[in-house]
């Protein structure tokens, strides 16, 4: 059978106006840092310079907290949750009409594929601030009492995977709550915020409702141990979910952290195969598997495991690794320098501890950041690359017998984020997703999200929900 070759089919950049320099959105305003320093924040597939950001210090965290605290005394807190369901419906629609900007400039400054960010992150984007705008006048029925209050300022920290997508689940319920934000987000990706700021001006939202600093972990821990701060929301490693929990320990502010994952995707003998594959791919090759509840285990009941490993390279042979701004691109560049490091290292630990590596026949670009769909066969549960998050397009393939084994090898991780479950039988997806340590689980699908659906861990995934109804319960007080 003839083969076609794609023709390049890339995305025009000239939507997108970034700026040489970006300062501080706080009070409504961009501000120069008080700090003076700034950050120049890259384009990972071709390693240029987008621009020079601020990086703020605990001078300028604390001007943005007493903004949020104003804001929340004098206008957000005591407003009625329907005038805040305009602003948050204003900004959903906003977002949307600028989605095809807001993609180019997610796949700038981040490196994932522009199919993903116009398809997946900006419809998820806009669709958390409509749905949280929906509740912002019915926080009365929501299960929370009868007059549930908000916290006050909520300080909150988000990581470079998901940009503007992290920065909705956790503003939306934050503001449809009452409360006001002081959002800091990852140093490799902070254009989209800052994009978001400019939105904030455009929708009137009143000054200090919305505050974003940017900068890298010293921001971030001066945000977290500000005392006017009442409630931290969280998302990232689980090394730093563990130095968040200590620095707010014994201080009357309210928590959530969604931390990392080590997932298993679990296919039975009764599975449908080209299905399946299609999920596995999904699984650990969207966004390059720099998701935290990426399928990042294979478990595959051995009777069927040569023939669905022959399917699965067969498809992995067709993943297209390059340009993030190709519309026919789906695996982009590795966010950073050191996030490729990180993979090239669990990769040659999977290799010296014993397990078989095979990537398909794929050339990657000169310049940027990139590795190739990597799949290990022969992992042991005590291998490394079957223990640690790798957060990259890596997948460690194990194998079972029986339905106790692949649960006992599924739960045997300090993580429970998610799962997936491929099988025909809808009573072994139940009586499976029962015993499996995960806060979601999958059925034959993956990586499949919604507003109204809480996303949240087990065990050293973190604690607390976002999305849903159970997202409102982490900025309110009861
Ligand atoms: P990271 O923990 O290194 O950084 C996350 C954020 O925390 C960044 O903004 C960073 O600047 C900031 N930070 C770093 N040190 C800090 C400190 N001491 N105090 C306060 N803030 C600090 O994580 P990352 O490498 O940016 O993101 C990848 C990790 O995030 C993965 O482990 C992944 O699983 C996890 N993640 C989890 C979810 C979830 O919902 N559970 C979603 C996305 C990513």
């Amino acid at each position: 059978m003839a083969v076609f070759e794609y023709a390049p089919a890339p995305e025009s950049r000239s939507i997108v106006d970034i700026q040489p320099t970006y300062g501080l959105f706080i009070d409504g305003e961009f501000t120069d840092p008080r700090s003076g320093e700034s950050r120049k924040t890259i384009n990972p597939a071709t390693e240029e310079v987008l621009a020079e950001v601020a990086e703020a210090d605990a001078s300028d965290v604390d001007v943005a907290v007493q903004a949020a605290r104003r804001a929340f005394e004098t206008v957000w807190g005591p407003m009625r949750g329907s005038d805040r369901a305009k602003y948050l419906f204003r900004i959903a629609r906003i977002i949307q009409e600028r989605s095809r900007e807001l993609a180019v400039l997610e796949t700038i400054d981040n490196g994932k594929p522009i199919r993903e960010s116009r398809d997946v992150d900006l419809p998820l984007v806009a669709a958390h601030f409509f749905y949280y705008a929906g509740w912002a006048d019915k926080l009365a029925y929501a299960g929370f009492g009868p007059d549930p209050k908000p916290l006050g300022v909520a300080g909150q920290v988000i990581p470079w995977n998901f940009p503007l997508l992290m920065l909705a689940w956790k503003v939306a319920p934050a503001l449809a709550t009452g409360n006001t934000v002081v959002l800091k987000p990852a140093e490799t990706t902070p254009l989209t915020a800052l994009a978001f700021a400019q939105i904030c001006q455009q929708a009137d939202l009143p000054p200090g409702v919305v505050n974003i600093v940017t900068g890298g972990p010293a921001t971030g821990a001066a945000l977290v141990a500000h005392p006017d701060v009442d409630k931290v929301a969280f998302t990232g490693s689980t090394e730093v979910g563990r130095q968040i929990a200590r620095a707010v320990a014994g201080t009357r502010k309210r928590l959530t952290l969604e931390l990392g994952g080590k997932a298993a995707n679990i296919v039975f003998d009764d599975a449908p195969l080209d299905q399946a594959v299609e999920g596995i791919i999904n699984g650990i090759f969207f966004n390059q598997g720099h998701v935290c509840c990426a399928g990042s285990r294979l478990l595959v009941q051995e009777s069927i495991a040569d023939e669905l490993l022959d399917r699965l390279k067969r498809r992995m042979a067709t993943l297209r690794v390059g340009d993030p701004l190709d519309k026919n691109t789906d695996i982009g560049a590795i966010n950073s320098a050191a996030q490729l490091e990180k993979i090239r290292a669990l990769s040659a630990a999977g290799e010296a501890e014993g397990a078989q590596r095979w990537s398909p026949p794929c050339e990657l670009p000169d310049r940027g950041y990139w590795f190739p769909p990597t799949l290990f066969t022969g992992v042991a549960q005590t291998h490394r690359i079957a223990r640690e998050e790798i957060f990259g397009p890596v997948l460690s393939v194990l194998t079972f017998r029986t339905p106790a084994e692949a649960v006992e090898k599924a739960n045997n991780t300090p993580y429970g984020l998610s799962a997936g479950i491929w099988t025909e039988k809808g009573s072994r997806i139940l009586a499976i997703a029962d015993q499996l340590r995960a806060g979601v689980v999958w059925a034959n699908t993956f990586n499949k999200f919604d507003p109204t659906s809480p996303f949240g861990g087990y065990k050293e995934s973190g604690y607390g929900r976002e999305g849903g109804r159970h997202g409102l319960e982490a900025y309110l007080a009861q």
